[in-house]
């Protein structure tokens, strides 16, 4: 089996590559990578940015996903900064609290979370990177609900889903519908066609 380096301190998010990659990858998580900043325009210039960087370190292939939550009504806000929405120490929580508090009583709550993978491949003259997006589009509801997952889940409902918040969902059912499952799901379908 394949091993892909995947660049992430997060073992949630390492797990979540493994159950979608199966049999067709073996998920390496490396410790001791550089730091990045994840200060980009875009959730491709970051995810650029964190595979190449450790791309460059190891010497081999690594993957490194962005994602963000995109609301309507805030002009597509918080968006690539949804880590840091209320303020650089802020955390998942505040972030949420925040989110509500600017939204108010608005009556446009589209939403959307967008993830972007980059693979990079080291190479000695140009290397290379390849994109995999993935999107979730929902709304965002009027106050929290459930208490799985992590971020903005407990106030994020899925169009596709049944009414019922990430939060409120298990792992399995929220990766049948996230917007990083389906990232995943392309790279896989990209890994698996070159292997035969
Ligand atoms: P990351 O790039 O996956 O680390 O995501 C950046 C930020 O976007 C997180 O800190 C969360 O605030 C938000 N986010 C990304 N994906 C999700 C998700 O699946 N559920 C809830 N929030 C998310």
């Amino acid at each position: 089996m394949t091993g892909i380096v995947v660049a992430t301190t997060n073992v949630g998010k390492g797990r979540e590559f493994q159950e979608i990659l199966g049999s067709v990858a073996e998920v390496i998580i490396p410790d001791n990578l550089p730091l990045v900043e994840e200060n980009g325009a875009t959730l491709a210039e970051n995810a650029y940015r964190k595979a190449r960087s450790a791309a460059d370190f190891l010497g081999t292939v690594v993957v490194a996903d962005d994602s963000g939550l995109f609301v309507t009504a805030l002009g597509g806000a918080p968006g690539v900064h949804s880590a840091r929405f209320s303020g650089p120490q802020g955390d998942d929580a505040s972030n949420r609290a925040k989110l509500l508090e600017v939204l108010g009583n608005a009556t446009d709550r589209s939403a959307y979370f967008e993830t972007v993978l980059c693979v990079y491949s080291p190479s000695d003259s140009v290397g290379e990177a390849r994109y995999f997006h993935g999107r979730c589009d929902g709304y965002i509801t009027e106050k929290e609900s459930g208490t799985h997952g992590f971020g903005y889940d407990p106030v994020f409902v899925p169009a596709e889903g049944d009414g019922r918040t990430f939060g409120e969902m298990t792992s399995g059912e929220k990766a049948a519908l996230s917007h990083r499952a389906r990232a995943i799901s392309k790279f896989k379908a990209f890994l698996a066609e070159g292997s035969q």
